[in-house]
């Protein structure tokens, strides 16, 4: 590797430079006709036009290749077709811009001076790859074509030239499959039914058994199928070759699988994949030759060390595809090379000194020399991103914030969610590769389609097959684990399922899987679609049965960011919780109080349910006022638990919300049973779930209407948190109760409310001869209480935005009914996103940044903060620290992701204040 030890490595990659995307006019001709765009950037001997900052124009690939050329480490030359051509592509309705194939030409007689070898040239000829590259990687969704310059001459050429006939061949096969399957939609199955025809055959097993007269029937055998499917031969010309190749990495852009993928992975905004073309160095030329994927930090538990696989002989494509098990390069590398494991340690400090990050590295050795095909920032499990960050902090490659913002707060997600309950019974049937971590439980599934029908239909899914590919995205997205028999720990499901933060087991070889037949045989035993498995992901054990699980443990790393976290952000988080129970696990999560305690789902319990529809029921206000006597003593109680679970920390509860239909029984056998234990008719029963009957019950009789129209729930409720709160202060407990109306719009309303509220409270003060202190503050839900929130003000002590409700009734969208059409709509990219999952920052956002403005003109220390499912969500969360709001609350397992989105948003916001 002499390039590497020439030249120190620089420690940083360059800043980005702007793309010259147009050309100087020339001297006497007009600017526009000498106007041209520059769509071809070349790397190669140490120079490169592009670098680490391009990746925009050039891809990520790209503009990590020039800049592995720049460092220098030994990258084959070649050049980078911008993603914006891409994008002229198909805005041309599929169509490659005319001058492309000039300015590729030009690129190719650089990439032949660096080589010292002729593209077509039989005597020395030089092969090239063209692979794709988004900026953002999508791994496997994309087309590679190797080996691309071979024909019936070249391969002859290659073979005197390298003296290794048998290469050439191979090469030349996989090229005529490659140039077939990716380029001319030729089915793959079609090669390998004569690649096995041949093996079968010569009573061979492996590839690498057959010989080179093997290889020559299999090149023959190729160019019939090829024949035979296109109805033209395989082509010969080379530019042919490349041109149609540099199309397919275009067209594929736009296939299936890459828009699934964005779809899934929220890539938006992009012009399209760049194409690289790279002068190819071959990992098959011998058994001095080798190819491989390595991470610089095993990127499932996030340790310190070189983790890679490798296979000797064989070209890129077979290690990603899991066709030949690999060899572990920590374990056998220096066995078979100790230069070769040398260079490679070498190269891993390289790339985290310049990237200051995990890279995930492409390398191939070509008889003893190492060559770098590919890096990017590596895909990690959660819990290994978190080790990595706090362990790069603690080595001085980043600082604490930097290792903040590294962690994507939604995938704490991962961190936070069950293992196996170590005691519980377990039967290990197989053990594969601890591929992606975490406890997965459910059904069989032997195909994604199949996965994705049952999920719809409410089941739990494993998906089960020998090995995944790009297509099975959709079930893998959907399934609660896989589980294959084949394949390494780069394989395409290991590498897309820790992406997903799914449980993954890979390369289980004990499993066979006949997904034809739906049966799945371990040791003997059959499994099917109704069996259900567990895996674990973290030690790679497959279990029979439905194994227990566990909340998961933190780790000392995860600790450490929380507290980084903490450290940096100002917006507080809150949870929303109606028991002290998830009270207690909330504050376990961190959370700072609770912004909203629904009061109606203590309701529902089967003894007070029964008093529930007693005062719903009741003839007159006495009666109604008698059956909420009874359900006092279990408000106070609920309410003191909770309280005393918070330990003085605040604790918001919204008054009855729902209409009041909603806790009668709508069938008549219940009807009847009520009727009778309450010793009304049958009749009297249904007559009044007929009155409660709404035509729109959302925009009904709910809310604070229902305390206007029946104050004696207010006084109950209210009467239940103060003498909740007192008892407290007499057991020493600290308290601070917060009592909010929901869905208020007026301050007429809220006036109404409150004086009522402030009688009840002195009427308890007085009874038991103490006094707490309280807030009483509103919900904003309804678009009219944020546009008057400067008049609410003068009546709330505080605001809390409840955006499921604001939401609905900005957009007018049913929270019950929208799942019909919001899909289509982000299908469509109509809207977005989903605003009931993430905040309409443009509208909704709008709304709520009014409020708190107009809130605080009136009353300047106008605590606000947001107890819609948003306040859980990142995204919103940085937008609600950018208005101002004192906190989020969400539900308690989204606690830590809020509190590190909070920080998120405090970091990036000193970032920008400093430019
Ligand atoms: C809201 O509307 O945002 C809210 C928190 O209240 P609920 O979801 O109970 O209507
Ligand atoms: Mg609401």
């Amino acid at each position: 590797m002499a390039t590497m030890t020439k030249k120190k490595p620089s420690a940083k990659p360059a800043k980005s430079a702007k793309p010259s995307a147009l050309a100087k006019p020339g001297r006497n001709g007009s600017a526009l006709k000498a106007k041209s765009t520059k769509r071809v950037y070349f790397f190669g001997n140490g120079k490169a036009e592009g670098n680490a900052g391009m990746k925009d124009l050039l891809g990520g690939k790209g503009a990590n290749l020039a800049d592995m050329t720049l460092v220098p480490l030994p990258v084959p030359s070649g050049f980078t077709i911008t993603t914006e051509t891409c994008g002229e592509y198909n805005d041309a309705g599929q169509k490659l811009p005319a001058a492309l194939m000039d300015e590729v030409r030009a690129n190719i007689a650089r990439v032949e001076k660096a080589t010292g070898k002729t593209f077509g040239d039989a005597t020395n000829p030089l092969l090239v790859a063209a692979r794709s590259g988004a900026k953002m990687s999508m791994p496997g969704m994309m087309d590679t074509v190797l080996n691309i310059g071979l024909n019936d001459a070249v391969v002859e050429g290659l073979a005197k030239l390298t003296g290794n006939e048998r290469f050439a061949y191979d090469s030349y096969r996989r090229l005529i499959n490659m140039f077939g399957d990716t380029v001319m939609g030729v089915d793959h199955e079609h090669f390998e039914h004569e690649l096995s025809d041949v093996k079968n055959t010569k009573g061979v097993k492996l590839d690498t058994e057959l010989s080179t007269e093997d290889l020559k029937e299999v090149v023959e055998r190729y160019k019939k199928v090829f024949q035979n499917h296109v109805g033209e031969g395989f082509p010969q010309d080379p530019y042919t070759q490349l041109e149609r190749a540099i199309e397919a990495v275009f067209k594929s852009w736009m296939g299936d699988r890459a828009i699934k993928y964005r779809e899934l992975n929220e890539i938006r905004g992009l012009r399209g994949t760049a194409v690289n073309v790279q002068s190819m160095v071959f990992g098959n030329m011998g058994d001095d030759s080798a190819t491989g994927v390595a991470f610089t930090r095993n990127p499932a538990t996030g340790e310190n060390k070189f983790y890679g696989e490798f296979l000797v002989n064989a070209q890129g494509e077979d290690v990603v595809a899991g066709i030949r098990t690999p060899l572990k390069c920590e374990e056998e590398m220096a066995k078979w090379s100790r230069k070769a494991w040398r260079e490679l340690l070498h190269v891993k400090d390289v790339l985290e000194a310049r990237y200051k990050d995990v890279q995930d590295f492409e390398f191939t050795i070509e008889k003893g020399t190492l060559y770098m095909l590919q890096t990017r920032n590596g895909k990690r499990a959660t819990a290994a991103a978190v080790k990595i960050a706090v362990d790069m902090a603690k080595e001085g490659l980043i600082d604490e914030k930097t290792a903040v913002l590294r962690i994507d707060p939604g995938s704490l997600d991962q961190l936070l969610h069950p293992t196996f309950n170590p005691n519980a019974a377990k039967t290990v049937i197989a053990k594969g590769l601890n591929a992606s971590p975490g406890a997965a439980v459910g059904k069989i599934a032997f195909t994604a389609e199949e996965a994705e029908q049952r999920v719809a239909d409410g089941e739990k899914i494993i998906l089960v097959r020998r090995e995944t590919e790009p297509a099975d995205i959709g079930g893998m997205a959907v399934a609660e684990g896989i589980l294959t028999s084949t394949g390494g720990n780069t394989s395409h499901a290991a590498v897309v399922a820790r992406g997903m933060g799914t449980p993954c087991v890979a390369g289980a070889g004990d499993v066979h899987i006949d997904a034809r037949t739906k049966v799945m045989t371990v040791n003997g035993k059959t499994y099917g679609i109704d069996d259900w498995i567990s895996l674990d992901g973290g030690t790679g054990e497959v279990y029979e049965g439905q194994v227990q699980t566990q909340v998961s443990t933190q780790s000392p790393a995860y600790r450490k960011i929380m507290e980084w976290a903490d450290k940096y952000r100002t917006l507080k988080v809150r949870t929303n919780a109606d028991t002290p129970h998830d009270a207690q696990v909330a504050r376990d999560f961190g959370a700072e109080g609770i912004g909203l305690t629904r009061t109606e789902h203590m309701f529902f319990d089967p003894e007070r349910i029964h008093h529930m529809r007693e005062m719903i029921l009741a003839s007159d206000t006495e009666a109604r006022k008698a059956a909420l006597v009874k359900l006092l003593p279990y408000q106070r109680d609920d309410f003191f638990g909770i309280f005393k679970a918070m330990k003085g920390l605040p604790v918001t509860i919204r008054l009855l919300d729902p209409p009041l239909h909603e806790f009668l029984p709508h069938h008549e056998k219940e009807q009847a049973e009520l009727a009778t234990s309450l010793g009304l008719s049958l009749e009297q029963v249904k007559r009044r779930v007929e009155q409660l009957h709404e035509s729109n019950p959302m925009l009904g009789h709910r809310g604070d209407r229902l305390a206007v129209t029946y104050p004696e729930i207010l006084e109950m409720q209210v009467r239940a948190i103060i003498e909740a709160a007192v008892e407290c202060k007499k057991q020493r407990i600290a308290v601070l109760p917060e009592i909010m109306i929901p869905l208020a719009g007026t301050k007429a309303e809220l006036d109404y409310l409150k004086k009522i509220t402030l009688q009840t409270a002195e009427a308890v003060f007085a009874e038991k001869k103490t006094r707490v202190d309280y807030l009483y503050g509103t919900m904003i839900e309804v678009p009219r209480a944020a546009i008057t929130a400067d008049e609410l003000a003068q009546t709330a002590e505080f605001f809390s935005f409840g955006t499921n409700d604001l939401t609905q009734m900005t957009f007018g969208y049913s929270r019950d009914d929208a799942g019909v059409f919001l899909p289509e709509y982000i299908k469509k990219e109509i809207l977005e996103r989903d605003p009931f999952q993430s905040l309409d920052i443009g509208g909704v956002g709008k709304l709520v940044s009014m409020a708190v403005k107009l809130g605080r003109q009136t009353r300047p220390d106008l605590k606000c903060g947001i107890c819609g499912e948003h306040g859980g969500d990142p995204r919103s969360v940085e937008f609600c620290h950018s208005v101002g709001l004192n906190y989020v609350s969400c539900s308690p397992f989204r606690v830590p992701i809020a509190r590190l989105a909070a920080a998120h948003a405090a970091i990036k916001e000193g970032k920008k204040g400093k430019k």
